[in-house]
């Protein structure tokens, strides 16, 4: 048998994927035949405009959905909302930068918040759906920084790696079922969340962009080159094909190296 990613009849639900990961994870799961619910807390016609692109351009079905994943009411309407959830992508996060007597409490409140507490409340609200369905893929995505630590993130690090329990013990509690979970760690990918770091760092270290690229955010990636969120869009591509039906409650890196070292 030869195994095909076919995602047709299917409905993904992708948190924060107005730009970025998410985004890209989006366009990948369409191309691959999913319907495809883009969300963000924002409601501009920018959103809409960009699922309007991906059904224009690849067929299936896609809808903008706006909703506050620091808010767990708003997690879980944006499920019901959805109608359906086979494929549930927690993607939204945030960054902050701090050492930990400075790092700012409703900073740490947020992060906690999007990057791990909106997790809960999607899969809780959308493990039902994928009941009824007889069918459901749960994916997290966390990061490096979900197996390894850095100074500075403390919030960030806490909740990457609290995703990466809360993955283990949903894949444990569906284990019998048809239904996986697994979490996605990458390295460094160029996207809005990580371009906006790069100032900061240049006039701290005084260096320019390409340095700041190569001697910092490379530093720990030992293939020196980003990920792309093309790459991490086939990877979940992959989790929700048959040949990953046995795959689950892992922390798949996607990270050039990175944890390896
Ligand atoms: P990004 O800033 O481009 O995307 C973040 C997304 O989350 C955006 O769509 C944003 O609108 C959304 N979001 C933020 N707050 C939200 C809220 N309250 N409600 C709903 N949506 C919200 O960043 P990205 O790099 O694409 O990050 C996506 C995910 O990948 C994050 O969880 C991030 O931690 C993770 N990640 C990124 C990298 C990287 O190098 N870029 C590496 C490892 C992990």
């Amino acid at each position: 048998m030869a195994f095909t990613i076919d995602l047709a009849g299917k409905t993904a639900v992708i948190t924060g994927s107005n730009s970025g990961i998410g985004l890209g994870i989006a366009w990948e799961l369409a191309r691959a035949g999913a319907d495809v619910v883009l969300n963000s807390f924002t409601d501009r016609d920018e959103d809409h405009a960009i699922a309007k692109e991906i059904a224009d351009e690849t067929g299936v079905k896609a809808r903008y959905i706006q909703a506050d994943m620091s808010k767990g009411d708003q997690c879980r309407r944006l499920i019901a909302d959805a109608g359906a959830c086979d494929i549930l992508v927690n993607n939204a996060g945030i960054q902050h930068v701090a050492a930990i007597p400075d790092f700012p409490a409703e900073k740490w409140d947020a992060i906690i918040a999007i990057n791990l507490s909106s997790a809960f409340h999607t899969t809780a609200a959308a493990l039902p759906m994928m009941r009824d369905a007889g069918w459901g893929r749960v994916i997290n995505i966390a990061s490096a920084h979900g197996l390894t630590a850095s100074p500075y993130k403390s919030a960030y690090i806490a909740a990457k790696h609290g995703i990466v329990g809360l993955t283990k013990t949903t894949a444990l509690e569906t284990a019998e079922e048809p239904i996986t979970a697994n979490t996605i760690c990458p390295g460094y990918v160029l996207t809005p969340l990580v371009d906006a770091q790069i100032p900061d760092t240049m006039k701290e270290y005084d260096m320019s962009r390409e340095d700041v690229i190569k001697n910092v955010l490379l530093k720990r990636q030992p293939s020196k080159e980003f990920a792309t969120v093309e790459q991490l869009g086939g990877t979940t591509a992959f989790l929700c094909s048959d040949a990953a039906a046995q795959i689950t409650g892992t922390a798949i890196s996607v990270d050039g190296g990175w944890t390896a070292l």
